[in-house]
């Protein structure tokens, strides 16, 4: 063993020793987000639509749909969404568990309730195979989450939905610019809805955004938390017909119908439509630095590459929080948390133990938030849905196999290099921390 293999958390150097410099710093603020930010403030326009409905309208062109609606955040965002797509008491939505809480939480507010499904072992996204066993006469919507920029695989989800006669709510929390076999997400199911807090890849402050063909979905999610638009919408008529009896919709505009307020704020807009702008330039230089990654460590034993494979006409977007897959096997059983470690300790990024089962945690299984005298998950079911300890085998198994990676938003070689070279380095000297 040469002393440059020896691994850092055993003594040796380190593999990683250049300047980060700002490699993963995000989101990129310029003076064209403060002009921008500064121009609504001087206005006094804070709580105004004009600027949101410019932003609408760019997001809706991106994504060749009808529709746009601007959200306090992405949580409201699918609230709405599932209120849209016909959510009530004790009706039923499928999500992964494998998600961050509101792809399925806010259908509780709803006094419906979620049914998880597993994920897929490579795309991390739901599995359609376990989807469609899991559908009831209560279930109104899938929710399939782009998990980490992975494409989940609509056409089948698509297909389940159209032969329940469901709809599709994707969420685009962590996808925003990704592609299915070509198709731009967030433009394929019946709705869309992202987060564009800071953290995200499109990043602005809090907000959220729905997109929508569906002109049906569109005036329920603006009647639902956007009273301000509900005059000067022009109702189809559907709407009044399914959701109040009254012949005259007057005494209802101007009323949000749930009670939420979910108008965007307008520095977010303003911030939004500078983020935006951009977003396709600096997503694929995200692209390029990411794939060279993943490039760099083809062959290495043990670790698998979380994106679609190359020439599916499928990509990442902007790879929001990415990850890889480890296989522990292939590395004399080595345990992921030690390999992390080790990985950590070359001075590279590599993160472990995420916690995401939703469907274990007490919220989904004991609290009972609004007093039923049961747990709200099972509040107005007919049947204990719950799903134990074991039930998702693939989920549960996350925790030992997935890992999170930099988030790389500079092509710079050199830096990438080294952060690869420290993966590969304690992957083909995993014997030593055996
Ligand atoms: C961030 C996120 C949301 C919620 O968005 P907010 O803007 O934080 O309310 C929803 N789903 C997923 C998968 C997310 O990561």
């Amino acid at each position: 063993m040469g002393e440059g293999s020896k691994l850092a958390i055993l003594g040796g150097p380190k593999a990683v020793t250049l300047d980060q410099k700002g490699i993963t710093g995000w989101p990129i603020v310029t003076e064209e987000d403060e002009e921008a930010v500064l121009e609504v403030l001087r206005r006094g326009a804070m709580s105004g639509r004009d600027v949101t409905m410019q932003f609408e309208q760019e997001y809706a062109d991106w994504h060749g749909t009808k529709y746009a609606l601007g959200h306090s955040s992405g949580t409201a965002a699918l609230q709405a969404a599932m209120w849209a797509c016909g959510v009530g008491v004790g009706d039923e939505i499928i999500s992964p568990s494998l998600t961050y809480w509101a792809s399925a939480l806010p259908v509780f507010g709803l006094q419906g309730t979620v049914v998880f499904a597993d994920v897929h072992p490579d795309t991390l996204t739901i599995d359609p195979g376990d989807i469609e066993h899991r559908i009831t006469q209560r279930t109104k919507a899938i929710v399939p989450v782009h998990l980490g920029g992975h494409p989940a695989d609509m056409d089948p989800i698509m297909d389940i939905a159209e032969k329940h006669d469901i709809k599709v709510i994707e969420d685009v929390s962590h996808a925003h610019g990704a592609l299915y076999k070509g198709r731009l997400v967030g433009a394929i199911g019946h709705v869309a809805c992202f987060s564009i807090m800071s953290g995200k890849a499109l990043a602005t402050g809090e907000g959220g955004m729905l997109t929508t063909s569906d002109r049906y979905i569109w005036e329920k999610a603006t009647a639902w938390g956007h009273y301000g638009r509900t005059r000067a919408t022009q109702w189809t008529g559907e709407l009044e017909e399914q959701i109040i009896t009254a012949p005259d919709l007057t005494p209802f505009v101007g009323m949000p119908w749930g009670g939420y307020k979910y108008r965007m704020h307008q520095l977010t807009s303003a911030m939004g439509r500078v983020q935006l702008k951009h977003y396709k330039e600096r997503m694929a230089e995200i692209q390029q630095a990411m794939n060279y990654f993943w490039d760099l460590l083809e062959g290495v034993p043990g670790l698998q590459a979380h994106r679609p494979p190359q020439n599916s006409g499928s990509t990442m977007g902007g790879w929001y929080a990415p990850r890889g897959i480890y296989n522990s096997e292939k590395l004399g059983g080595l345990h992921l948390h030690r390999f992390a470690e080790a990985v950590a300790a070359e001075g590279a990024t590599c993160g472990a133990g995420s916690r995401r089962r939703l469907h274990l945690h007490p919220l989904f299984n004991e609290a009972d938030i609004y007093g039923h005298g049961k747990p709200t998950r099972i509040a107005n079911s007919d049947r204990d849905l719950r799903q134990p300890e074991g039930s998702l085998p693939v989920t549960e198994a996350e925790g030992d196999r997935v890992y999170n990676i930099p988030w790389f938003k500079h092509y710079w070689p050199k830096i990438i290099e080294e952060h690869a070279a420290a993966y590969r380095k304690v992957a083909e000297n995993a014997d030593q921390l055996l």
